[in-house]
């Protein structure tokens, strides 16, 4: 690709523009990140690294993506986490309850988030003084395209950064797909091309709606001593079975549970991966005392589908999530 001089606005201290994503394991920020350090290096000529932060590889564990991009001629030597992002896109709206996405963040902070919620409602959820808010529903729109939300917040990284070259990602996009998944392709392309358009951008000023927090989101920013050090060898956040959600997780599609077909055989528990179904002792579908199905309890669904292809009597199908109802959703079964 012919390369042309790039004007980066809005870099840091060191000359960087650095881009955080926030994610969990499944919504490929990981590869989002390769893709876009790829299309600035070797499709726009400007200096650039990516690298991700993930705990174990699977599905539903938090993942953060870190791409830093500098101008040609400006080597970069730092290869830290992005502590204080120029642009922050969170993939999923429901990380905002579990990950701390607003620490670093600025007023110059670009945040994009993934949620069908306008920029005034997400300005609510994240309590914040003041900022751009841009808000993207890439899952919509990977569900209209058979794609994924990393491709629909490229395009929106990519618009809203005001220096990424859309088709220096296309081309990049291209490249890293058309490997193993030429089909995917267009569709992947078109998805980009609808991110890039379709984001809303708003800028707050401060109002006194909501209090200024530090640039580290209410962690004091000095240096860290022996009165800030974080307590060595604690897990703040357990991975215990009370405390994770996996709704992120979910790419649009869920399995609702009817329990008038239900026979409690009970394939579908040994099936799920993440015990989401709940049992309690009683008199079954057969008449018999045994274990019965109560419901699905929907924190744990990460919304694989494996339930629905295993149930023989009919009682599991696959909705919409955005398209089921708020009381099925919390109850977790339903009778028609
Ligand atoms: S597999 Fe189907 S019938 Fe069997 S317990 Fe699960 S939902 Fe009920
Ligand atoms: S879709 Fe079914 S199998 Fe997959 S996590 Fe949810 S309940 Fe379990």
């Amino acid at each position: 690709m012919e390369t042309k001089v790039v004007e980066m606005k809005n870099v840091n201290e060191f000359g960087f523009y650095e881009i955080r994503m926030e994610s969990i394991g499944g919504q490929g920020a990981n590869l989002a990140g390769k893709v876009l350090g790829e299309a600035g290096v070797l499709n726009m000529g400007i200096n650039g690294l990516n690298f991700s932060s993930y705990g174990s590889e699977k599905r539903g564990a938090p993942v953060k993506a870190f791409v830093r991009f500098a101008p040609a001629g400006k080597e970069i030597y730092v290869n830290s986490p992005v502590e204080r992002p120029q642009l922050s896109a969170i993939f999923h709206e429901q990380l905002i309850k579990t990950v701390p996405v607003m620490a670093g963040v600025t007023p110059e902070t670009v945040i994009i988030v993934n949620t069908a919620r306008t920029p005034d409602e997400m300005r609510d959820v994240l309590k914040m003084n003041s900022g751009k808010i841009v808000c993207i529903d890439a899952l919509k729109i990977a569900m209209e395209e058979g794609t994924r939300v990393n491709t629909a917040l490229l395009g929106t990284i990519a618009k809203f950064s005001g220096f990424i070259d859309p088709e220096a990602v296309k081309a990049s996009i291209s490249h890293n797909l058309g490997k193993k998944y030429a089909k995917l392709v267009p569709p992947n392309l078109k998805t980009f091309d609808r991110g890039y358009n379709e984001g809303v951008l708003k800028e707050f000023a401060d109002d006194g709606k909501y209090p200024p927090v530090d640039a580290c989101g209410g962690v004091a920013c000095q240096k860290i001593g022996y009165l800030n050090q974080p307590i060595g060898g604690v897990i703040p956040v357990a991975g215990t079975s009370i405390q994770k959600d996996l709704s992120p997780s979910r790419e649009g599609w869920i399995p609702v549970l009817n329990k008038t077909n239900c026979k409690d055989c009970g394939e579908c528990d040994i099936t799920c991966p993440d015990m989401t179904f709940e049992w309690t002792d009683g008199t079954n579908a057969l008449g018999k005392e045994g274990r019965v199905l109560v419901r699905i309890n929907y924190q744990y669904c990460k919304g694989c589908l494996r339930c629905v292809q295993m149930c023989k009597f009919d009682a599991l199908h696959a909705h919409k999530e955005a398209e089921v109802d708020e009381e099925i959703l919390k109850k977790g079964f339903t009778r028609v």
